[in-house]
Parts: structure tokens; C-alpha cells; sequence
């Protein structure tokens, strides 16, 4: 079976992450932005990982040039043609909006151009995208409200949600409870970052004190049986990003990878890219990777079915597409 022949559900990739050299030197002419090489090649070399402080480097040169509504509309048509190029029939893809407002970017053109490139991705696509921008754990709390409430203003544009990144170690994550309940009241879900760089406490804050629906990465789970079981009873969906799990070192090797371990314990995980551009990974990767492992596709399917966050019609749709190629749960495969 070839890693593109099946559909996939992607629930965690940051769109400024996913900008490949390519666009984003397109994208730095057509804003007269300054890049510090001179030549597509070059570029592409200085998107080379090499380790994190240098994927921050690049992440915010990025962030430095992406900047009219436009491009935030580019960057998410031109994700999800790469997704559907793998399978991808549903993604909900992050944006970082506390970077742009320190630039001085109009909430409005950030909003209006990541949400116009949900409608111009399906049409040129068939890729059926949603958005949950970034709350930023290293920025004081209440600068982030109003990313909540713009994303409450935003959500019949197909905002369905607001996450919670940056290093965990930055701020505690009771810091972020008001928000994220302004966000639910708001009725949005909540899906924040957490078990990466931290242990399993950091994904019982998650879920304890900001009522995560789904949490983005969340691995480090295993070291805790009660929060396994808990996370496995409320089918809190783990969106695991193993190639991003080895760059940014919390796991030594991938052969070391925990993926077996949360499959193992019915945990629903979905497998994701994280910042595939940044990351030299790609979705294909990602699932190759998992297929290795034992995962099954379908199984990885229902998983993003059970975490997506648009509600209910959404997963009819899903699940009716999942059923469609790999036939009725518990049936004959196709
Ligand atoms: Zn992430």
C-alpha cells in the first residue's frame, strides 16, 4: 500500500511551517522583503535543519515575510494542495497570530486571508480546511485575548478552535485557564500543545484547566496509567508529529518513538508533519513512519475523526468518507 492511496485526516501542522522554500521566496520578492540569501538553492540549504535555535532562525524569518492577506490565503491553499497530494481529504491547520500583531498586521487581513484560503483550498483542492490559531505560552496572557476574541468573530469563517504553544516550560498553564474558557463560552474547542518537553502532568493540566478536546502532542501521556486510561474513557484524541518529536530531541531516535506504546494502549492517535517545511518531513514521511510501526491506517483515519473539532456534520462527512474506502467498521476491507 503506498502512503498516498488511502485518505488522512492532518490535525496538526502550523501553515507558517509548512511554507516551502519555493513560496516563500516567491512571497519575499512580491513583498520587497529582505532575505538573507540570494537564490532559491540557497534558500532551500538555509531551511536545512540543523537544530532548534536555527529553526526558530528560520521560522521567523518566515513569519518576518509572510504579511498581506494574501499570503496568509496562499499559505493555506498552497498547504493543502500538498495534503491532497498524500490523501489529505481534512486538515485543521495553526496560525500564530501574536506575531503578526507585534508587527502591526490588521487582525482583520490576518483573519480574512487565513480563512478566504479555507474557501479557495477546497475549491482548488477538495482539501477541506479549518483553523486553530496559536495562543502564545512565551507572550503574557492578555495579550493573547485578542486572538480569542477574533477567533470567536471569525468562527462561521471556519475558526473552530485556539490552541496553546511555544516552550511549556515558559509559563504555567493555569495562566491560560481564563482564556481558554472565554474561548469554549465562545464556542470554540480547545487544543492545546501540551506532553512534549514536558511530562504527563502538563497534559492532566491540559485537560483539567483548559478543558482540551484534543491534545497536539501529548506522548509523554504514557508516563502516567490513570491519565492513560482517563485519556482512552473521554476518546481525548493525542495528535502525534514523530519526525518533529526527534528534531526537537524528546525522543533520542524515531526507533525509540512511543507510537507502538500509544497504539498498544487504545490510545486514538492521528500522525501529523508539526512544521513539515522546517522539519524536512512531509506527510507521506510521517505515515510511512507509523505504518513501520504497526499502525493502522484506518485506525489512524478514525482517530482524526473522533478529534476533529467542527462538530458533528464534519464527522458524518469523515466517517462516510472513511467507509467509503475502507468499507463498514469491522467489515470486510475493500
Ligand atoms: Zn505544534
Amino acid at each position: 500500500m503506498s502512503e498516498r492511496t488511502y485518505p488522512k485526516i492532518e490535525l496538526h501542522v502550523h501553515l507558517e511551517g509548512a511554507v516551502r522554500p519555493a513560496t516563500l521566496f516567491e512571497l519575499a520578492h512580491r513583498n520587497g522583503a529582505a532575505l538573507p540569501v540570494d537564490t532559491l538553492h540557497e534558500l532551500e540549504r538555509f531551511y536545512d535543519f540543523r537544530d532548534f535555535d536555527h529553526f526558530i532562525d528560520v521560522w521567523t524569518l518566515t513569519t518576518n515575510v509572510i504579511t498581506t492577506a494574501d499570503d496568509f490565503r496562499q499559505v493555506v491553499v498552497d498547504y493543502a494542495r500538498e495534503g491532497a497530494g498524500f490523501g489529505v481529504v481534512y486538515l485543521e491547520g495553526i496560525f500564530s497570530p501574536g506575531q503578526y500583531y507585534a508587527r502591526g498586521i490588521e487582525s482583520r487581513a490576518l483573519f480574512e486571508g487565513y480563512t478566504d484560503g479555507i474557501q479557495d483550498a477546497y475549491e482548488q483542492t477538495g482539501v477541506i480546511v479549518r483553523l486553530t490559531p496559536d495562543i502564545d505560552r512565551e507572550s503574557e496572557p492578555e495579550l493573547s485575548r485578542p486572538i480569542v476574541e477574533d477567533s470567536i468573530r471569525f468562527r462561521d469563517r471556519g475558526i473552530v478552535g485556539v490552541g496553546l504553544g511555544g516552550r511549556e516550560r515558559a509559563a504555567p498553564t493555569s495562566d491560560f485557564a481564563e482564556l481558554f474558557a472565554r474561548a469554549r463560552d465562545g464556542g470554540l474547542a480547545s487544543v492545546p500543545h501540551a506532553g512534549e518537553d514536558v511530562g504527563a502532568p502538563s497534559v492532566r493540566e491540559a485537560v483539567d484547566l483548559l478543558g482540551a478536546d484534543r491534545i497536539r502532542h501529548g506522548f509523554r501521556a504514557i508516563e502516567d496509567l490513570d491519565l492513560i486510561a482517563e485519556l482512552r474513557d473521554r476518546s481525548i484524541v493525542l495528535d502525534v508529529c514523530p519526525t518533529s518529536n526527534l528534531r526537537t530531541r524528546v525522543v533520542p531516535r524515531l526507533d525509540a518513538h512511543p507510537l507502538p506504546t500509544l497504539l498498544a494502549q487504545g490510545l486514538q492517535v492521528t500522525i501529523n508533519t508539526d512544521d513539515p517545511a522546517m522539519f524536512g518531513t512531509d506527510l507521506g514521511t510521517e505515515h510511512a513512519f507509523a505504518r513501520s510501526v504497526g499502525a493502522d491506517p484506518r485506525r489512524l483515519f478514525d482517530a482524526g475523526v473522533a478529534g476533529q473539532v467542527a462538530g458533528p456534520e464534519m464527522s458524518a462527512h469523515l466517517r462516510a468518507v472513511g467507509v467509503s474506502h475502507w468499507g463498514e467498521p469491522g467489515g470486510a476491507l475493500s
